[in-house]
């Protein structure tokens, strides 16, 4: 049997290894201490954000981000559907009640032209819209200024969901830029890992001071450890944070090997009926997290459950795209706007092995199946 090929596995370097030994030697292994704090500096200015503050996951960033809003039951939060649960389980974490919005065909992202929509069916229904969180899919960026520029009217907060797009740009705009804050994600299959653990970063000090505080169980400075409200055990180790600092030096070089990636799936597939790429929105480079294919049915031999195990016997890792949120049992009463879209990229996609560590000769041996099983 051929050696397995992963869909994102951790891409490891020399420089990882060093930096996490220096770290563990000089003793810093907590989340107290100058390499978290080197990692929040480095990170926040390689997206172009003033501040930020790490944190254990991107999925508690967002629930950071949500719980200074003190939402409360008859708030609402407006996402898209189609997207990661871990950027919408924090809604339900802290009180309100999700509305989901339908994406745009030529980013996959939370479409703009439906966001009043979703601000009328919440007065309908008599919920309060607290935020809207849209996300930035698969390493691409959402239109954030046109979701702006509706929320802003309103008087509603944006929560940037760039837990897959780090390394993205908008407009040369690092992903994360314009919304009040941002949340990103450095679990293990993302494009920079930290073994697990998130950033929220924004130009607000204030926000992330708080954020910080929240993270670190709400403790007033005191020696006694004073308490004026519940926070969170969210802050990352210094470890983490070592393996952090080194996987973002090389980020340049890691979206260029997942773009290159990409393309040479274009080239060696672009060819079969049925099978098309994810598009590139205008103005946005797509940091290719994840290659994501769309199966025809009206033109593909196969559908993608089926790939999926032709690829599973070749010893080839794949996944569906994600099932849309307003599809999920746990959401099964959550209002929705359109869906079409969601739906069809669902019922079409899968994910391609993408990971930066990925040979050329591996991706030859994916694209080989693949040419094979929609041949047969
Ligand atoms: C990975 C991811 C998250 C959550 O990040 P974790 O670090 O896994 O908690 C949130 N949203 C999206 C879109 C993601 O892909």
């Amino acid at each position: 049997m051929s050696e397995r090929i992963p869909l994102s596995a951790p891409d490891m370097g020399e420089a990882e290894r060093r930096l996490l030994l220096e770290t563990y030697d000089a003793g810093w292994v907590s989340s107290v201490g100058p390499v978290v704090e080197r990692f929040e500096r480095e990170f926040a200015a390689s997206v172009g954000l003033a501040h930020a503050t790490a944190v254990a996951s991107g999925t508690a960033a967002l629930h950071l981000a949500l719980a200074m809003l003190d939402l409360r039951p008859g708030d609402a939060v407006i996402a898209p559907s189609l997207t990661f649960i871990g950027g919408v389980a924090p809604i339900l974490h802290a009180g309100a009640t999700p509305i989901f919005v339908d994406v745009e065909a030529d980013s996959w992202n939370l479409d703009p032209r439906l966001l009043d929509d979703a601000f009328i069916r919440a007065e309908a229904q008599g919920l309060t819209v607290r935020a809207v969180v849209p996300a930035d899919l698969y390493g691409q960026c959402c239109d954030i200024d046109a979701i702006r520029a509706v929320a802003d009217a309103r008087g509603v907060p944006v929560i940037l969901d760039s837990a897959e797009a780090v390394g993205a740009t908008l407009n040369g705009r690092p992903a994360g830029q314009g919304a009040l804050a941002a949340a990103y994600s450095f679990n293990g299959n993302k494009i920079i890992t930290t073994g697990g653990g998130g950033m929220l970063a924004s130009d607000d000090a204030a926000l992330i001071a708080r954020a910080r505080y929240l993270a670190t169980a709400a403790r007033q400075p005191a020696v006694h450890y004073e308490h004026t409200e519940a926070g969170f055990n969210y802050r990352l180790s210094s470890l983490s944070a070592a393996v952090g600092v080194a996987q973002l030096q090389s980020l340049e070089a890691r979206v260029a090997r997942r773009r290159a990636i990409f393309d040479r799936y274009v080239a060696a597939l672009g060819d079969l009926p049925g099978l098309s790429f994810a598009p590139e929105a205008p103005g946005r480079r797509h940091s290719r997290w994840l290659t994501v294919i769309q199966l025809d049915p009206g033109a593909a031999t196969t559908r993608p459950l089926e790939l999926m195990k032709a690829l599973e016997a070749a010893n080839i890792e794949s996944r569906p795209a994600w099932k849309p949120m307003h599809l999920q049992p746990v959401f099964a009463d959550a209002p929705m706007i359109g869906g079409a879209v969601a739906g069809r990229i669902y019922d079409r996609g899968l994910c391609l092995p993408s990971g930066s560590g990925l040979t050329d000769a591996d991706i030859d041996r994916v694209c080989a199946a693949i040419r094979q099983t929609l041949e047969a």
